[in-house]
């Protein structure tokens, strides 16, 4: 039998249906790692003892015959998404203390489906960032370590580093994340694992607190392809509490899956080969090309001309919607409070201590691009453009069925590198944004170790609605590239 926290879901489900062991030997396993690895600081609330009486739930439902999709299957779950009777922060002093009485639709579909939840993790503040050093409850630490002996503490990529880094370092068996430019796919990257985001209204975005509305969409991590289409499957479809959530079927994907990629197109837009790429970088994106040939799909060269013009797109949106989402903040609802000498004294005084420097630059940055005089020289020519993005995909689309890119323009940088430029932080976000915009379905599956050893990943981006297509490729590139490697971290304690 494999240790019980290196398994996939797909082969724990399968050990519990056989008895190998019990959800509560496997959620025991798991909490001790989460234990063991504290100094990553990706938890920012460790939920032991619900854990526990979800696991004993769990393996007397499966005495029962009465086991569900996910019975049993410890997960880590974003602190981003509302949870009954937990606390829910975004990572921001403003919320701190804040216990919803009710749980996202996300996350009451995983447990009614069976999965246990082992604690929140850690995020950028609000999901701001690609780096999760934004956080007010500190950074999140990467398990990954250079291979130059420097012992640097590296980013996990964000804003969904703490679900990232939890999986990483094998204290969970998947991650809910949330990606409105990129959190899923780039910190997957820097983590070495799989991870989803998929076709915006895919997932209910009820319960999770909210950054920019018309981009944000939760997704998931996971071990493997498989693993992500059959958790995916339990937090999708339709909920009329969101109304931008899509009334479609839910396929079957992972049972779907296992085929190659004869007959498929995949398209290499040439725009996302960017001056002073690392070669690194390029050169992986050429080995997943020859992957995608070898597994039968035919590459096409495609263009998607407005390329350049996304991140400056995306960064006057999402800080317009975020803006606006951040108003509800008052100190008269929510968390933390700061008394002032009347109302308006109190909403300053609560928001300068509430909030920190990125939600303020940001906020700042929406205000700006919606406020009279300036409104129609951004925020409506941002929604023109972001329109052209769209269309520069859809004619992708009618020569090619999904898109094979790099997903980030490097590896995992160290915690400090990035944080004197704002500008260059944003450029993370290069590969990812496009699909955001767009609102499609995207993927990061790991593919590669730089040349430090630490993971890269390649990008899927599909149609929309199309999430079988891009879980196909995710496959073929998963298979090829026989990703196996470890955080050093990890192995030692293994052996
Ligand atoms: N890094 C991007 C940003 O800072 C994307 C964040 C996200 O997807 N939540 O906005």
């Amino acid at each position: 039998m494999t240790e019980l926290t290196h398994m996939t879901v797909a082969q724990a489900l399968k050990g519990l249906e056989n008895k190998d062991f019990s959800a509560v030997e496997l959620t025991q396993a798991h909490i001790d790692a989460m234990a063991n690895y504290r100094h990553l600081n990706a938890f920012i609330v460790e939920t032991p003892d619900l854990a526990m009486d979800q696991a004993k739930a769990s393996d007397e439902r499966r005495a029962k015959g009465e086991a569900g999709a996910l019975d049993g299957i410890p997960l880590a779950i974003k602190d981003l998404f509302c949870t009954k009777g937990v606390q829910t922060t975004a990572s921001s002093k403003i919320l701190e203390g804040f216990v919803p009485r009710y749980d996202s639709t996300v996350t009451a579909r995983l447990f009614r489906d069976g999965a246990v939840m082992l604690g929140k993790t850690a995020l950028d503040e609000f999901a701001m960032g690609s780096s999760n050093t934004t956080s007010y409850f500190g950074n999140v630490i990467n398990p990954w370590k250079r291979s130059d002996g420097s012992n640097a503490d590296l980013v996990p990529g964000g804003s969904s580093g703490g679900s990232s880094a939890a999986l990483a370092a094998r204290i969970c068996m998947g991650a809910t994340g949330t990606d409105t430019g990129g959190s899923i796919r780039q910190p997957a990257s820097f983590c070495g694992i799989t991870g989803i985001k998929p076709t915006y209204g895919r997932c209910s975005r009820w319960g999770v607190v909210a950054f920019a509305s018309s981009l944000d969409q939760p997704g998931i991590f996971g071990r493997s392809v498989e693993d992500t289409a059959i958790m995916l499957k339990s937090m999708s479809g339709f909920d009329p509490k969101d109304s931008t959530s899509a009334d479609r079927d839910v396929p079957d994907w992972a049972g779907q899956l296992g085929g190659d990629l004869k007959g498929m197109k995949i398209g290499i837009p040439k725009e996302y080969r960017m001056d002073g790429m690392p070669e690194e970088i390029e050169k992986l994106w050429q080995q997943g090309i020859a992957w995608a040939k070898e597994s039968g799909a035919e590459i096409v060269d495609v263009s998607l001309p407005h390329t350049k013009y996304a991140l400056p797109t995306y960064y006057i949106i999402a800080p317009a919607e975020a803006s606006s989402n951040l108003a509800r903040y008052d100190g008269v609802r929510y968390g933390l409070r700061v008394e002032g000498q009347d109302l308006t004294d109190t909403y300053e005084s609560t928001r300068a201590e509430g909030f920190g420097d990125e939600v303020k630059r940001r906020i700042m940055i929406g205000t700006y691009v919606l406020s009279a005089g300036y409104y129609d020289a951004y925020y409506i020519k941002a929604q023109k453009v972001r329109r052209l993005i769209l269309q520069d995909f859809e004619k992708a689309y009618e020569q090619c069925d999904a898109l094979l890119t790099p997903t980030a323009p490097s590896a995992a940088f160290a915690i400090g590198e990035n944080e004197d430029d704002p500008i260059k932080m944003y450029l993370n976000d290069v590969f990812t944004v496009p699909a955001s915009l767009a609102g499609l379905p995207g993927m990061s599956v790991p593919a590669g170790l730089s040349a430090d050893g630490l993971p890269l990943g390649l990008q899927i981006i599909g149609k929309a609605w199309d999430e079988l297509t891009v879980l196909k490729v995710g496959q073929a590139i998963e298979r090829a590239a026989n990703f196996s490697a470890l955080p050093e971290m990890v192995t030692k304690k293994a052996a």
